[in-house]
């Protein structure tokens, strides 16, 4: 399989007349919606044709849109993966499936991981790490957007006035990559992409499911009842996909996504520990917040600076690893406290496996993605923060089932890694078998295997993959 980041090559295709392709980047001034919707301009308004009313679209490109023909049988397979780099989480999950695709099927697959709202549409599409980034700081805004925005007829009515006012860019943006499949693993990626397949007749022909990146509670918007798939991650959130109007047929819960290097990767301590040149001996504990550095990291590594020195012998009895993903200003303030344990402080990381195979326990806040991680690696969880909403289901989840405990306090989360360390050991064993038996670590293999069946139900045969300008020309 290749994997890539450019879009597929255009010579298999037959672009009818290319100077009237719509490059994504350079559109026409958008004319209002109103103006669009009900016609008057011509650039395309009230040309609007459905696909099965418009035989002659196949050869003929007509005011103003774009027509794509494929031609030969066998090919390699485009899959365009939607993700959004709000948080580490959504990233991590595409890069697990692209990842999986690429064990089980090779080179039967291209697959394009992209943020298309970031690429080819305005404000505030392309910003959604911005805003994601200034809400979850402050929290109560996070809250009060999460909550207010959950019934249907609200986020509904917003998606759609965002959808008409950029479905031809998102349009451009899909069709760039000419996927046979679309994955999402976005809350914010089912709406207008189904409707741009819709309106180009192509539902039929490109396969869209969705794959949750939330344990337990998720907001609404990740279901959609036109998807041909929505992947689970645990039964409560199949619930939550019934109650949103998707059919049992459409629900498969096989887990969350975690990449193969968590799952296949065979690790050994010792070695990952002269790798990551940590001290061999010293028990270890992994402290983060997710992709973005969140929750109350800095004052934790102080308490734990503390906890694991016995003052007594002058002696660590723990050594710790502090991981900031993307806070930069996090890093120089764990630098900058007096250490008298083995640390490592580290930004963004790309190997977290081995960092987390070299640990033996974690503290984070209720992320699922690094809940998940953590499961399959039987790291007990120390859960010191939730980010109100999608998160805050995590929390039962991982203490009643024994794999950690919650507390918001610095100094206890502290004292219990310290206990864990030296006086408790029998009780971080326990929870690290009790994790083990909670992680799902074939979810992802099983999670591709099943669209590839989907795909094979779509064989697109003799019919040549085409696009009109039926969508675009009515808005
Ligand atoms: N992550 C990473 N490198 C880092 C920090 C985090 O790859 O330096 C990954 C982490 O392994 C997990 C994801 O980012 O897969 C964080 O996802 P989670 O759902 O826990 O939290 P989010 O960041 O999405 O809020």
């Amino acid at each position: 399989m290749e994997v890539s980041e450019m879009p597929p090559e255009k010579d298999s295709y037959v672009l009818p007349e290319k100077s009237k392709l719509v490059s994504p980047k350079k559109l026409s001034p958008r004319k209002s919606i109103v103006e669009k919707v009900f016609g008057g301009s011509n650039s395309g308004g009230g040309s609007f044709k459905k696909r099965s009313e418009s035989k002659s679209s196949i050869n003929e490109d007509n005011e103003g849109g774009m027509e794509l023909m494929e031609i030969g049988g066998q090919r390699t397979k485009n899959v365009l993966i939607l993700m959004s780099d709000t948080g580490g989480g959504h990233r991590a999950s595409a890069e697990a499936i692209r990842d999986a695709f690429q064990i089980e099927f090779g080179d039967e697959y291209k697959i394009f991981v992209k943020d298309v709202w970031k690429e080819y549409t305005g404000w505030p599409l392309n910003d959604m790490e911005g805003q994601y980034k200034f809400m979850v700081k402050h929290v109560q805004l996070w809250k009060v957007a999460f909550h207010s925005t959950s019934p249907k007829w609200i986020h509904s009515v917003y998606l759609a006035a965002v959808a008409a006012y950029y479905a031809r860019e998102v349009e451009a943006g899909l069709m760039e990559f000419k996927p046979d499949i679309i994955i999402s693993v976005h809350p914010l990626m089912q709406h207008i992409p189904l409707w741009v397949l819709k309106w180009q007749g192509l539902e039929k022909k490109v396969v869209f499911v969705t794959v949750i990146t939330d344990l337990s509670t998720c907001h609404p918007t990740w279901f959609h009842p036109w998807v041909n798939r929505c992947y689970c991650s645990s039964q409560e959130v199949a619930n939550k996909a019934l109650q949103e109007g998707l059919l049992e047929s459409q629900t498969r819960i096989y887990g969350l996504p975690i990449r193969p290097s968590f799952a296949r990767a065979v690790l050994v301590k010792a070695q990952l520990r002269e790798e990551l040149e940590m001290d061999p001996d010293l028990p270890a504990v992994l402290l983060m917040g997710g992709g973005e550095g969140m929750g109350p990291v800095k004052k934790t590594a102080k308490a734990l600076a503390e906890s694991l020195y016995d003052q007594e012998t002058e002696k660590p009895i723990g050594q710790i690893v502090v991981i900031c993903g993307r806070n930069k200003n996090l890093v120089a303030s764990v630098e900058a406290i007096e250490w008298k344990i083995p640390v490592k402080v580290r930004g963004f990381e790309t190997i977290m496996a081995k960092w987390m195979g070299a640990c033996d326990c974690i503290i984070t806040k209720a992320g699922p993605g690094t809940i998940a991680e953590a499961l399959i690696r039987g790291l007990p969880i120390i859960l010191n923060d939730y980010i109100p909403g999608q998160e805050k289901g995590n929390v039962p989840y991982v203490v009643n089932n024994g794999a950690g405990v919650f507390t918001r306090s610095a100094k206890e989360t502290a004292r219990i890694v310290a206990e864990w360390f030296s006086t408790k050991q029998d009780d971080l064993k326990k929870m690290s078998e009790n994790a083990l038996k909670l992680a799902n670590p074939e979810a992802v293999f099983e999670i591709v295997r099943d669209i590839h069946e989907l795909a094979k139900q779509r064989e697109p045969g003799v019919f040549p993959y085409m696009l009109t300008s039926s969508f675009t020309s009515i808005i």
